[in-house]
């Protein structure tokens, strides 16, 4: 097979004494789509944050295209890369969180042209217009003039992904996008995350949603404690779970 666009190799982490990441391996592919579920507590914002190096492992290492996530070869070692390089790397991944974090004082579509044109130089008018592409795919281009404020929590994230797809990333990172919003809301998330998928974005969602972990992931990740208990089909996953441990949490979920 080859590469996987995204590697998490034997990956580590702890908080003071309290080992929250023990060894977690994880490969995606171009065009998965990998749900990764587990009870509050078990990991699964730390496993996120340590792939785009929001938090730096303490030990294993992170591969995006084949590439060690804030490292380079150099002669044969590899070295801690400079910031800006990392910077750079991070780009690539997309990320959305289960609060929005919308600059409040700009329009939705100053909030989708910023990175654009700040970071990559995109030129206003080219901006404007894939912006407004994005909010169209979202379902929002109507309220491109508007400020955030006067949106619903489910329409701010909608502008929350468009956002992040305006960088272009190869991979788009989600950790509970859902969660903070009122039931009759989450819909319209998933659905636009559902279209993303399948447009072939790779992506890798941390949800408490079992329907769409089950219609869309193609591959499901159970954690619990800090280590990966088990990962599969999501036939398999959720029709005949391996692990006393899986199979208590689907009970408490489903
Ligand atoms: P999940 O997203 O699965 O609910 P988290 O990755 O957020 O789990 O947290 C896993 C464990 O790590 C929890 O016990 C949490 O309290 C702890 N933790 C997470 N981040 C930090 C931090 N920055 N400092 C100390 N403890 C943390
Ligand atoms: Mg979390």
């Amino acid at each position: 097979m080859d590469v996987p666009l995204l590697r998490i190799e034997q990956v580590s982490k702890s908080f003071g004494g309290h080992r929250v990441l023990c060894e977690v391996s994880l490969d995606v592919h171009a065009g998965q789509v990998q749900c990764v579920i587990g009870p509050s507590g078990s990991g699964k914002s730390t496993l996120l944050r340590c792939v785009n190096l929001l938090e730096t492992p303490d030990s294993g290492h992170v591969y995006l295209d084949g590439e060690p996530m804030g490292h380079r070869w150099k002669n044969g070692v590899l070295h801690q890369m400079s910031a800006g390089r990392l910077a750079v790397q991070r780009r690539q991944m997309g990320m959305v969180f289960q609060g929005f974090h919308l600059f409040p004082h700009r329009r939705v579509i100053e909030n989708v042209t910023e990175g654009p044109m700040v970071v990559n130089k995109v030129d206003r008018a080219t901006a404007r217009r894939q912006a407004m592409e994005l909010l169209s795919k979202v379902g929002l281009a109507e309220k491109a003039e508007a400020y955030p404020e006067s949106l619903s929590g489910g329409q701010q994230q909608r502008v929350a992904i468009a956002r992040s797809l305006a960088m272009r990333p190869k991979l788009m990172l989600f950790d509970e996008p859902t969660s903070a919003l009122d039931p009759e809301l989450v819909g319209d998330v998933l659905d636009v995350m559902r279209d993303l998928a399948g447009e072939g974005m790779t992506m890798v969602v941390v949800t408490h949603e079992m329907g769409f972990a089950r219609d869309v992931a193609d591959h499901v990740v159970f954690m619990d404690g800090g280590v990966v208990v088990e990962s599969g089909p999501p036939e398999q996953i959720f029709g005949a779970p391996e692990h006393e441990r899986t199979r208590s949490f689907l009970a408490r979920v489903l």
